[in-house]
């Protein structure tokens, strides 16, 4: 049996499986797929189906679990109960429980939903970090923004970015469920001002009152009340009145005011559009800094970071290792700009061209403005500069600026 974690079937694809297990009388479970992680965390996963036939006196399903659109894994699960074999691993499920909350094992979503149930109807690969994917208006090919709910008290809801009716629903009987067991949420807590982050917050507030919470250039952007402006440095920090254990950090570049939060004990991480794990990040001119985000990146996995869970996609578990890949990609996009520039290109459409072959043409205006970004990010430099008609050309040193 294939553990699949790791693979990427395309977005919105559902795949159907079972999941076993057997209950001992001591109420001992018994799961049919061990696997372990890059990290080498071990992961209690899913049998793949099929196996188990399903009849009246066969295994039972007691429960299904279905992961939501808008993340590029999805399953449709029936939990089972039947015969495990004896390869299982057999463990107490509060003590599975226990150590998933330690950090020391990962557990299926549909296996946690199946000895705790899920609250909000999305995703939890860590405990605390539950992932609930919402509509929005965003970036192709990602048709969804993550709505986070971060800690267990005082819980902050990030980034509930959809103002659709039907989305507000969901998000708000996920509230009602979450606070039933949880207790009331802190706040509503926005990682930056795009209208794919924050444009549910005037629905919700008039149905919650919750704070809200950004950091003071998202404030400047957003057309409600920030209650609460947070301005932390670079490097982690405790964020007071938030949930307990959980860090700040301010991390811009893709948008001025952009914020990061981390669990200092595991460093799991929600880190708005700082990377994605469907599509990609946007950094448009207008008022991104591609050097900034890439020295934001770098500074995060100087800090360390654990699952990562990004606004578009999938949480990702080497969080370190994704963040660098992206900081890397971009400097290496920007390698392939400046040889355009010395190769001879002079407008941005040729730069473009260039920098993007063979894919500039299907990647459209997303590559120019991203071409530009990191033109404006070299002429900031002194590395490349624009002439009056706005022609671009590489920098000589002593060249005027
Ligand atoms: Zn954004």
């Amino acid at each position: 049996m294939a553990h699949q974690l790791l693979d990427t079937p395309a977005p919105q694809e559902v795949v159907t499986r079972d999941l076993l297990f057997d209950r001992d009388s001591d109420g001992t479970l018994a799961w049919t797929v061990r696997a372990t992680t890059q990290s080498g965390l071990p992961v209690l996963a899913l049998a793949d189906s099929g196996e188990a036939p399903l009849g009246p006196s066969g295994p039972k399903v007691v429960c299904r679990h279905t992961t939501p659109k808008g993340l590029a894994h999805r399953w449709a699960t029936r939990v089972v109960v039947g015969r495990a074999d004896e390869s299982s691993v057999r463990r107490h499920p509060d003590e599975v429980l226990a150590e998933w909350r330690r950090g020391s094992l990962l557990l299926d979503p549909a296996s946690r939903h199946a000895i705790s149930p899920d609250l909000v109807g999305g995703v939890e690969w860590v405990h605390g970090v539950r992932v609930l994917p919402l509509r929005t208006a965003t970036l192709p090919p990602a048709t969804h923004t993550n709505c986070l709910f971060v800690g267990e008290r005082r819980a902050l809801l990030v980034d509930p970015g959809s103002a659709e009716a039907d989305e507000q629903l969901r998000l708000c009987e996920a509230i009602d469920r979450f606070v039933g067991r949880n207790g009331p949420l802190g706040a509503i807590f926005l990682t930056h001002h795009h209208a794919d982050h924050v444009s549910g917050v005037p629905g919700l507030l008039r149905r919650f009152r919750l704070p809200v919470w950004a950091h003071p250039e998202t404030a400047s952007r957003v057309a409600f009340p920030v209650d609460r402006l947070i301005a932390p440095s670079a490097t982690f920090e405790p964020l007071e009145g938030g949930p307990a254990g959980w860090e700040v950090a301010h991390t811009p570049g893709h948008a001025p005011g952009h914020l990061s939060l981390r669990r200092a004990s595991d460093g799991a991480a929600v880190v708005g559009d700082m990377v994605a794990s469907i599509g990609t990040i946007l950094i448009d001119p207008s008022e991104g800094d591609v050097r900034e985000y890439v020295t934001s990146l770098r500074s995060m996995a100087a800090q360390g970071i654990g699952v990562v869970h990004p606004a578009h996609g999938d949480p990702v578990f080497e969080g370190t290792e994704r963040v660098l890949a992206t900081a890397g990609h971009r400097e290496w996009r920007e390698t392939l700009v400046l040889a355009a520039l010395r190769a001879g290109a002079r407008s941005l459409a040729e730069v473009t061209a260039q920098a993007y072959a063979p894919n500039a043409v299907a990647l459209g205006w997303l590559a120019a403005r991203s071409t530009e970004a990191h033109l404006v990010a070299l002429e900031r430099a002194g590395v490349a500069r624009r002439d009056e008609v706005g022609a671009w050309h590489p920098a000589a040193p002593g060249d005027p600026s």
